[in-house]
């Protein structure tokens, strides 16, 4: 067994604390069976962390978080803090983290479970067996870029100015984790950029083609925003990685992110730079927000904390085995028919909350014996 690894878990607002607890009873068993030997600790983050300190994320939880292993949060948000100053928000909370980690790679994988193929909008056919996984620049482009701001000119009329900018390295580095993991996938990088009207599309294709040459084994196409949007509805299943900027991966995740048909299955994994000790700065969490319509009702979806945790396991500590039991497990239990009211089929019996976690557990525990 090796040295203990630091979880900081952050529960945040909503729906979160419920799904945590849920996902909880999965990482217990992963420790108390010795599979993994992880000590979780939990701090705030969110509109929990305005309540009780006056702002979204304290200097303390950020420091706890980059001094943790890994980082896994459930969701953060909500109308009560709707009305506070955009800095109160609990949103920036989560923007502040990301910064602070350094975290600059998103990815978002739109996996289809056969068995929830008929939840997709589109025709499950399109839909089936679909594993494809969305790398989104999360640091830099257009949200960040400076000049921005809204003017008056001198004539009266406003003006909204944001700049679009990428360096070559931040290009780069994104790239890197694209090409990365398409070699422990199906080796396919599809990179996207408006190359055809903008300079910061041609850097980024230029860039990425040069970065290429490190990784032949890997195939390589490029493809226009647009374009993109528009196959992943026609036929998402040519795409295995898919490299973007902030906006377009902003876009095209979200977009894919509807492929599976429910937001409670989704999982997300961010991550920085790996420093020299191999550490490698990695936040998780689900795609989905807080989910204010059904927070303490017991009936939230807890599979996507629970997969974010799988992502953990797969990408930070090199735990494909374990990765691989659990998603085994989560495709079991929903394969007999377990499901929570967002997924549950006519005459299926939604279950709770809790109890899908502790039939994630069960199961678990039949395929380990
Ligand atoms: P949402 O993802 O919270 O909810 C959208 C819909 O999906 C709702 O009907 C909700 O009930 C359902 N849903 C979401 N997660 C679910 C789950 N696990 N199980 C079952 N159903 C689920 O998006 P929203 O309503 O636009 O936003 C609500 C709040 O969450 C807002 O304050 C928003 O800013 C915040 N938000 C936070 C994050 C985050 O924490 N990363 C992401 C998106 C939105």
């Amino acid at each position: 067994m090796t040295s203990a690894k630091n979880i900081l878990l952050l529960p945040g607002d909503g729906i979160g604390p419920e799904i945590t607890a849920a996902a909880r009873k999965t990482f217990a068993w992963f420790n108390d069976t010795k599979r993994t030997n992880f000590v979780f600790t939990e701090d705030l983050i969110g509109g929990v962390s305005y309540d009780t300190h006056g702002t979204p994320l304290t200097d303390a939880a950020l420091k706890r978080a980059q001094e943790a292993d890994a980082v896994l949060m459930a969701s953060v948000g909500g109308p009560k803090w709707e009305t506070l100053p955009f800095k109160d928000r609990p949103e920036r909370g989560l923007l502040a983290m990301r910064k602070g980690l350094g975290v600059f790679a998103n990815l978002r994988p739109a996996l289809v479970f056969d068995v929830l193929a008929n939840a997709s909008p589109l025709k499950p056919e399109i839909v089936q067996g679909l594993d494809i996984m969305i790398v989104r620049e999360l640091l830099g482009g257009v949200y960040f870029g400076e000049p921005r701001g809204i003017e008056t000119l001198p004539n009266g009329e406003r003006r909204g100015i944001n700049t679009q900018v990428y360096t070559t390295s931040e290009i780069q580095r994104v790239a890197r984790v694209a090409f990365e993991l398409a070699r422990k996938r199906s080796k396919k990088v599809c990179s996207v950029e408006k190359a055809n009207v903008m300079e910061s599309g041609v850097l980024w294709r230029e860039e990425v083609t040069k970065l290429h040459d490190e990784y032949k084994d890997v195939e390589l196409v490029h493809m226009y925003a647009d374009n993109c949007a528009m196959q992943l509805v026609r036929y998402p299943k040519q795409f295995d990685v898919i490299v973007s900027d902030n906006l377009f991966g902003d876009l095209l995740s979200d977009l894919a992110s509807m492929l599976p048909g429910s937001l409670g299955m989704l999982p997300s994994a961010s991550l920085g730079a790996r420093d020299s000790s191999g550490r490698q700065p990695a936040f998780y969490e689900p795609i989905h927000g807080s989910a204010p319509d059904i927070a303490g009702k017991g009936v939230a979806n807890p599979l996507a904390m629970i997969l974010s945790y799988g992502m953990m396991l797969r990408y930070s500590f090199d735990m494909a085995a374990n990765a691989d039991l659990l998603d085994a497990a989560v495709k079991n239990v929903l394969r007999a028919g377990i499901r929570t009211p967002d997924i549950a089929e006519k005459g299926q019996n939604p279950v709770s909350t809790q109890a899908m976690g502790d039939a994630v557990v069960k199961e678990l525990a039949r395929l380990a014996a």
